[in-house]
């Protein structure tokens, strides 16, 4: 289980969960892509990788663009010389009621998390099965693949898709060596949270603390949230894992918020 001469592509690593497992696995060896729309971001964290001796590469990428997916993930393996680890993390947030959530915004959370999704697997599995040695994809999905929450029509929607894209990839791939699985987070406090918590409060008509108290942590078993670090350590366990004992599953990570 190492990740030792592995290149591992994170989307939305400029920030969040997504920086912490791109840096969680250059800790661990992996050469990694920082692939972002915000380049500079991205370049950041790509530079502290290697400033502490790792390799990495930031690429700007637009995870809802077919072109810039296959162009950001080609140009990767040109330079670095494989994919072995797609993270497909890329996501925002838009609550509102559901008489009131704009079609428009229903598209692009779609678009964001599940044709993302889709796109990068489709570009990256091709290096996988063209190597020969497989690879590992991990998904970022939520408690919310598994349960629903006020406000989050189409998060909880998207968040459930993944299950079933997972299940496809890893039913397809496992013969050729390519595992998927979903890593499910409970609340973390990443800016994606740090905004929802103002509007959950405006909506909902209490105070912020209520909504952290009441809302987000009510159902964790100690009160406290999920951090970038728990969620980091289980992507880079998921992505070092070798066989396909492992593979089609979704692992919850929410202090007990969901347990299944
Ligand atoms: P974040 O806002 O800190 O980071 C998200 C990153 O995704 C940003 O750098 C942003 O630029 C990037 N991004 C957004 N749209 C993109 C696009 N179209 N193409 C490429 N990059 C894009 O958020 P986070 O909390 O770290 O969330 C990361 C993932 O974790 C998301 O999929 C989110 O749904 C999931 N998640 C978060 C929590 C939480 O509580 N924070 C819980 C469960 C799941």
């Amino acid at each position: 289980m190492s990740l030792k001469d592995k290149v591992a592509l994170v989307t939305g690593a400029a920030s969040g969960i997504g920086k912490a497992c791109a840096l969680k696995m250059a800790e661990q060896g992996a050469s990694i892509v920082i692939a972002d729309l915000n380049l500079e971001k991205s370049q950041e964290v790509a530079n502290q990788i290697i400033a502490s001796g790792g390799r990495a590469l930031a690429v700007a990428m637009d995870v809802t663009d077919e072109a810039a997916v296959f162009a950001g993930i080609d140009s990767a393996v040109a330079q670095l010389g494989s994919i072995d680890v797609l993270v497909s993390n890329a996501g925002v947030q838009i609550i509102a009621p559901i008489e009131d959530f704009k079609f428009s915004d229903w598209k692009k959370m779609l678009a964001i998390h599940l044709d993302g999704a889709f796109l990068t697997t489709q570009a990256s599995i091709r290096h996988m099965y063209k190597s020969g040695r497989g690879g590992a994809i991990i998904y970022m999905g939520s408690v919310h693949s598994h349960e629903a929450s006020k406000l989050k029509s189409a998060y909880v929607t998207a968040k459930h898709g993944l299950l079933g894209l997972c299940r496809a990839v890893a039913k397809e791939g496992g013969p050729k060596g390519v595992r998927a699985n979903v890593v499910c987070p409970g609340f973390v406090r990443t800016p994606l949270v740090e905004a929802q918590i103002p509007e959950q409060a405006a909506s909902l008509h209490i105070t912020e603390e209520q909504v952290i108290k009441n809302v987000m942590l009510k159902d964790t078993v100690d009160g406290e949230f999920t951090t970038v670090d728990d969620v980091a350590n289980t992507v880079a366990f998921l992505a070092g894992f070798e066989t396909n004992a492992l593979t089609g599953q979704s692992i919850i990570v929410s202090h007990g918020w969901h347990m299944q």
